[in-house]
């Protein structure tokens, strides 16, 4: 049996989603589909939550917003009156608890980590009662459970859930295996949010439908874990800036989570933990070339010739500069201000330091806030501090590379032979990766450079 997430991103259009309704029933049969909202689901339903504890008068527009892309979704793919009208009573019923939660945060004027977590969960629940409706009027054997229903447990952190593999692995053999009996059968399973031990709807964070699936692929000790997407694969560098880019057809999953966490916006970076324990491969496939080749992740992946497989980049980093003097000799200092930094809510990327500086990699979103948050600490524990946000992130991504003398050599060279400074570099955590800062205007110097160089 295999475990399919569908993304977001591929249901999107009347077309596309008709196209893959055809897909499941080609080659879908006998296998359980995670499901992503439907393309742009998840931002309204939180655009609704600002709306709404703005002003009553809001929530209507707002109920028939979620409702027409539904709706005519159905129209475009239900051809039986019948099954149009009882689908969508049972879609209603579901809006109908949405717009109840709408009411309730206006009325209270209070926004919970809880409720946001209710609110956001609805758009994977509205997609899988949708598809299931679909597939059956096509004489499929098709129907859906729900994650409270199937016994997804997590640790309890609303918008940062993670999973409990053991408790959730017991509870699917109870009640999702006994579905899968049926050699026809096509259940589709929401992502994106499980149940804590106390029963509160907790979410994975944002695009954590792909980690959703692994652990659904995990529990069910799936045969590979597919992730049905409308691109190729992994890249040798994105296409954008660089466009002799290639697809990557192997990769391990050390290589994979570097790629996730670098900025290759193919999988959620968290979704190589569950499956990987399990052995269970991933397999990248584009809806729109199903016979493609895609990308394979796996425990042994090929090592490639020049061990470099892909350099990628993000632009979403920002660096906060915490000088002071003794850094390794003072204990508790890194660990007081990165305390205060995630105390405050804000994820560290990564830390790099000297016995002058600690410098903290963020997302630009989070700089002024840690910024804030770090000045304000008392007793300050720093000299200065600064912000830097001009910079890019590059990576360096391939199994071996710490292995096979010479790389960082090469790659440095290249760079500077591309005539661009960096600013700063961290190689040694990771045994597939490296990871330096360019200025941002330097990046599609560098990246070409260093692909031109190693791929
Ligand atoms: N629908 C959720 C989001 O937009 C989860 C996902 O699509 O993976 O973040
Ligand atoms: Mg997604």
């Amino acid at each position: 049996m295999k475990t399919i997430k569908i993304g977001g991103g591929c249901l999107k259009g009347h077309e596309v989603i008709s196209n893959i309704v055809d897909l499941i029933v080609q080659r879908g049969r006998g296998n359980v589909f995670v499901l992503s909202a439907l393309h742009g689901i998840t931002d309204k339903l939180l655009d609704g939550i600002e709306r709404a504890l703005k002003d009553e008068d809001e929530i209507p527009a707002i109920m028939s917003g979620l409702k027409d892309e539904h709706y005519s979704l159905m129209r475009h793919l239900l051809k039986n009156d019948d099954d149009f009208e009882r689908l969508q009573q049972e879609l209603e019923r579901v809006f109908l608890k949405i717009e109840r939660y709408y009411f309730g945060i206006n009325f209270t004027r209070e926004l919970t980590p809880r409720m946001h977590d209710i609110i956001a969960s609805y758009g994977e629940r509205l997609s899988v009662i949708l598809m299931a409706g679909i597939l059956k009027s096509r004489g499929e054997n098709a129907g859906y459970i729900m994650p409270q229903d199937a016994g997804v447990i997590t640790d309890g952190r609303f918008g940062d859930a993670t999973a409990n593999m053991p408790a959730t692995s017991k509870n699917f053999e109870k009640n999702v295996l006994p579905l899968m009996q049926f050699s026809d059968k096509i259940l589709f399973f929401p992502g994106f949010f499980g149940i804590s031990e106390s029963g509160e709807i907790t979410t994975f964070g944002r695009g954590g439908s792909d980690y959703s699936a692994a652990v659904v692929a995990a529990a069910l000790k799936a045969d590979i874990l597919e992730i049905w997407k409308d691109t190729e694969g992994f890249m040798s560098a994105d296409p954008n800036a660089v466009p002799d880019a290639k697809l990557i057809p192997i990769l391990s999953y050390e290589e994979a989570s570097e790629l996730a966490y670098s900025g290759a916006n193919i999988l959620h970076p968290r979704t190589v933990e569950p499956v990987r324990k399990s052995g269970i491969n991933i397999a990248i496939k584009n809806t729109l070339n199903p016979d493609g080749q895609g990308s394979l992740i796996t425990e042994f992946a090929v090592q490639a010739d020049n061990v470099v497989k892909s350099i990628s980049h993000t632009k979403d980093i920002a660096v906060l500069k915490v000088y002071a003097s003794g850094v390794g000799l003072r204990q508790g200092i890194l660990a007081k201000i990165a305390g205060t930094i995630s105390d405050a809510g804000i994820n560290i990327k990564s830390v790099v330091t000297s016995q002058t500086c600690i410098s903290l990699l963020l997302s630009r979103k989070d700089i002024d806030k840690a910024h804030a948050v770090i000045t304000n600490m008392k007793p300050r524990l720093y000299r200065e501090s600064e912000q830097v946000i001009d910079n890019a992130l590059i990576s360096v991504v391939g199994d071996g590379l710490h292995n096979h003398r010479g790389i960082a050599a090469r790659c440095f060279t290249a760079v500077s032979e591309a005539d661009v400074n960096i600013e700063m570099i961290s190689y040694g955590p990771s045994r597939a990766a490296l990871y330096f800062l360019v200025q941002e205007n330097d990046l599609e110097k560098t990246l070409k450079a260093l692909h031109s160089y190693f791929v």
